[in-house]
């Protein structure tokens, strides 16, 4: 995968030389190129940004200095490259980034990240790029903002670099971790030594016996989510529930439903699936 990040501050990115991701850039599993964006600027004092149409606080950066270095950066769509590189734009206005977002540019062959600052980028460079054929990604990391996109580029390369093939050693650790396949948060782990002060490791994690210590991390994983991100639980597929689950589940509050089209028609659309609830919510 070949990623090109664009900012003013490239030595922020110089994080993206450790740990994981700079190993996978050094072994060739990730082409990951930083560029100034100030390398695209025509005047003496290499001017990213001006002030706002229409009045207020701050300055915006410029689009046609973003223009000239993504036109160098994307291959343009329909090419041989097979419709080029996903722009993708940090911004706090942009849809929440998540697992699924990243398993989704996971699977791209090249990304452009496009670090704003100051007041943002003028909007008509997400536009302009749309129109003419690039897919484009606006994407925040979460209900906060930052003074620039250089940390959620950060964010987006660790999420996206640690699902390419060979880049986390063992690729089972990626199969239970929070916000999975499963859809729940992950059980709480444990090392030696098995007592630190006074805390003991659970009992069951020391036995040896692989069937219960599932049963255990499943029914903690429910009851985790249950307590700490109970949005998730309602996103749950209930068919995936087995008898045990729903029990743990009654014991943190939640209760498996029919879904509103159940007893209906009878027909099969997911309207009818059954629905995680807090308990006396459905009546
Ligand atoms: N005026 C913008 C607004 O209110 O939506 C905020 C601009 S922010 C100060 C400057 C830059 O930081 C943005 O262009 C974006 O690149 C980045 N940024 C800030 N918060 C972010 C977030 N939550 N997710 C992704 N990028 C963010």
């Amino acid at each position: 995968m070949r990623i090109d990040i664009v900012t003013i501050f490239p030595d922020y990115l110089a994080a993206l030389d450790l740990s994981l991701v700079g190993k996978a850039r050094r072994a060739g599993l990730l082409d990951l190129r930083v560029h100034d964006l100030r390398d695209w600027t025509r005047d003496r004092h290499r001017t990213v940004d001006d002030t706002p149409f229409g009045g207020g606080a701050g300055m915006v950066m410029r689009p046609d200095v973003w223009g000239s270095a993504l036109d160098d950066l994307l291959v343009p769509a329909g090419t041989a490259s097979g419709g080029g590189a996903r722009l993708v734009i940090p911004t706090p206005s942009g849809e929440v980034f998540t697992q699924r977002h990243a398993e989704a540019l996971a699977g791209e062959g090249h990304l452009v990240i496009a670090c704003g600052r100051y007041e943002g980028i003028d909007a008509r460079v997400a536009e302009h790029y749309r129109g003419a054929g690039h897919r484009v990604s606006e994407l925040s990391i979460g209900d906060y903002v930052l003074n620039g996109g250089e940390v959620a580029a950060l964010v987006m390369v660790e999420a996206v670099g640690r699902l390419l093939p060979g880049v986390v050693g063992n690729p089972e650790s990626l199969v239970e971790e929070s916000h999975g396949a499963a859809g729940l948060l992950e059980y709480p782990v444990y090392t030696k030594p098995p007592s630190w002060q006074e805390h003991e490791v659970p009992e069951v994690l020391l036995s040896g016996h692989h069937a219960r210590i599932d049963r255990w991390r499943r029914d903690r994983a429910l009851e985790r989510t249950a307590q700490r991100r109970p949005d998730l639980l309602s996103a749950l597929d209930a068919g995936d529930l087995d008898a045990h689950d729903r029990a743990v589940l009654a014991d943190a509050g939640w209760e498996v439903v029919a879904g509103p089209g159940d007893g209906g028609s009878g027909g099969a659309s997911h309207e009818s699936r059954p629905a995680v609830v807090r308990r006396g919510v459905a009546e």
